[in-house]
């Protein structure tokens, strides 16, 4: 049976947990409750006990969704974004994460300036390098973020990835770490204060937490009844 409550208690404890372990605050890591796989009860359920961030990988379920709880909740974007869904994406996200090239950067900035906003994007990198991944590559994302300074009606507030899925979590800590490195290190040459780092799930956050992520975003280990 599937217990919200209960699994949400108990994924807020595990990154108490991974804080502590870490040496952080837990209040720095923010929980996107990843819907996808949620109905609408369970998202309602979800809000009755405080999630305040929901995350959706397609804009067209998201609009479903959006049309029912609309902005009781923060909407994040976690999935790949296609060009063509843009002008649906900046009416309902607070935070687009998957942002990973420039064509569909100018999309976004020229669909938000249409409606009058700037919107929160993060920059997607694949550090993996595993080919079926979206996301830029991890050394070109310097250039696109020199590239995209000149947009108005964008905000660049971080980084995002997306780890393989593996078996022991501990394989991929060095794609969160290199994760970490990258917004330090373009921070230091752009002079940027870029903060986000949204990497994590179900799987490997609390990994993720330890290399310095203070976005996770989460759906399995509280919408699927066996977590
Ligand atoms: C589905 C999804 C998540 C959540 O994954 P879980 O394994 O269910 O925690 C996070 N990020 C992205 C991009 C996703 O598509």
């Amino acid at each position: 049976m599937l217990n919200i409550e209960k699994n949400l208690n108990s994924v807020k404890q595990r990154i108490v947990s991974a804080c502590k372990k870490s040496g952080r605050l837990s209040e720095d890591v923010r929980l996107v409750c990843v819907t996808k796989l949620a109905s609408a009860g369970e998202i309602e359920e979800a809000l009755r006990l405080g999630v305040a961030n929901l995350g959706e990988n397609r804009v067209q379920d998201a609009s479903a969704k959006y049309a029912v709880i609309g902005g009781r909740a923060k909407w994040h974007l976690v999935g790949h974004l296609q060009t063509n869904k843009a002008k649906d994406a900046v009416k309902i996200f607070s935070l687009i994460h998957s942002i990973d090239s420039l064509r569909l950067a100018k999309e976004v900035d020229g669909q938000a300036a249409k409606i009058g906003k700037v919107q929160d994007i993060l920059i997607q990198v694949n550090m993996s390098g595993e080919e079926a991944k979206f996301g830029i590559k991890p050394r070109e994302t310097d250039i696109l973020i020199k590239e995209l300074s000149s947009y108005r009606n964008i905000d660049i507030k971080g980084l995002m990835t997306i780890a393989p899925e593996v078996d022991d979590p501990e394989t991929v800590r060095p794609y969160f770490r290199a994760l970490r490195e990258l917004r330090d290190k373009i921070n230091a040459i752009r002079n940027t204060q870029y903060t986000i780092l949204s990497m994590g799930m179900t799987n490997d956050f609390e990994i993720a937490i330890e290399e310095g992520a203070n976005m996770v975003r989460i759906g399995r280990a509280i919408f699927a009844g066996d977590a």
